[in-house]
């Protein structure tokens, strides 16, 4: 995309920093979902945690997202160990309060307990028309568009802002030489007609980083450097290798669209780490490390708004009118946010999730170290 870092996935050919051939075999969901599953099962879920933390993973990898798919688990798996992730924490209610609800995360396993308390959300906003959901202190949350998702699936558009806190600055703001804020991702999700088919919603969903971190990890795993406009070096100076930032946070990313980008980051913190109540990523909250989301959704009801029915059709036709454009040289079609993730999961529902040798590596030690026997591990890895 013009003005965007091409993703690293798609620099497979470009220069190497090191023999990255990908030698393992793409697995199916299935086996993905099943191996995640049995490792959040040993670092002591529940099933419904468990099932719900592995499709979230599993998903974002059919999705396109390997950055937030099921090379997350090591990370999780050293966040129990430290005491910085919590499994089977309950979504506690710290204000109720009309169209507003404010949730305590308390450090659980973000994919539940944000969709926990989206759903919490879209039930208060059948009675109110729209609602208000802060959630602070949730640990990592993973694809923030699984929750725009989530609510689009039961008719309701919404807005999500999220921050990072307790953990090192990765993104410069505009005009900085070094990392002041997290890569703090914005979602906006806008459901579709009902009688059409059911994933004509729209989901944009992005880091307001160039790439989210994730993405330099899996770059890094593969061994290839990202591209021009992602990254500066500890000097502020432009970079293209992700080691020292993937391995010791040095250097940032920076926003994308400048100021714009910037901007929209800035807001990100001041709603997620500041409105909600939770924390921001000022040193003066970095108290234990980890990775520690804050998120501040709207969810809004069309049938509050006016006639959904005439709502939904003008919501379609704006998607045929953008779509029906002519296409510029070197694209293949004009395509809606979210419509990339569906293309990807068609196609790899089909063909497989490719994993990279570095990454499933860190998987099979993931496992050990989670106290999966062996056996598990092969079976289900092999
Ligand atoms: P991205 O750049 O791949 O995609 C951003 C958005 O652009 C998506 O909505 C996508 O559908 C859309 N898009 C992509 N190509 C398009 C095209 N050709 N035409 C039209 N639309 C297109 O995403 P990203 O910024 O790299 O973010 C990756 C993921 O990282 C997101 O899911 C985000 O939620 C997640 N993230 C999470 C955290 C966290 O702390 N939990 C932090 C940062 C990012």
């Amino acid at each position: 995309m013009p003005g965007q870092c091409r993703r690293a996935s798609s620099s497979v050919l470009r220069k190497r920093f090191k023999v990255g051939i990908l030698t393992v075999p793409d697995l199916s969901h299935d086996a993905l979902r099943a191996f995640a599953r049995e490792i959040m099962v040993s670092l002591g879920s529940n099933d419904d945690e468990a099932t719900c933390v592995a499709n979230h993973l599993v998903d974002s990898n059919l999705k396109g997202h390997d950055s937030h798919g099921i090379g997350m688990l090591p990370t999780y798996v050293d966040l129990v160990a430290a005491g910085l992730a919590r499994p089977n924490q309950p979504l506690r209610v710290v204000n109720d309060f009309g169209a507003t609800l404010t949730f305590e995360g308390n450090r659980g396993f973000g994919q539940r307990i944000g969709r926990d308390a989206i759903d919490a959300g879209i039930e208060r906003a059948r009675t109110t028309g729209a609602a208000v959901v802060a959630l602070r202190n949730s640990s990592h949350l993973g694809r923030i568009g699984t929750y725009g998702e989530q609510t689009v699936r039961a008719g309701y558009a919404s807005v999500h802002f999220v921050n990072v806190a307790d953990h090192a600055a990765l993104q410069a703001v505009h005009g900085a030489r070094e990392a002041r804020l997290g890569t703090n991702p914005f979602c906006a999700a806008v459901p579709c007609q009902e009688d059409v088919e059911d994933d004509r919603w729209v989901v944009l969903d992005m880091a307001t980083s160039n790439i989210a971190l994730g993405k330099a990890r899996v770059a890094r795993n593969k061994g290839v450097f990202l591209d021009d406009g992602c990254m500066i070096d500890g000097d502020g100076k432009p970079t293209n290798d992700p080691r020292p930032m993937v391995d010791d946070k040095i250097g940032a990313l920076l926003p994308f669209g400048g100021h714009k980008g910037s901007g929209l980051a800035i807001v990100c913190e001041l709603l997620a780490g500041g409105l909600t109540g939770g924390t921001s990523i000022q040193p003066e909250n970095r108290r234990h490390g980890g990775i520690v989301n804050n998120m501040l959704s709207i969810i809004i009801s069309p049938s509050a708004l006016g006639q959904t029915s005439l709502i939904l059709n003008e919501i379609n036709a704006v998607q045929d009118w953008v779509k029906a454009a002519a296409v510029a040289p070197g694209y293949d079609s004009v395509l809606v946010p979210g419509e990339p993730e569906k293309i990807a999961k068609g196609y790899r529902l089909e063909h497989g999730i490719p994993i990279d040798d570095e990454t499933y590596r860190e998987l099979r030690l993931a496992g050990e170290k989670a106290g999966m026997p062996a056996a598990s591990v092969n079976a289900h890895l092999n």
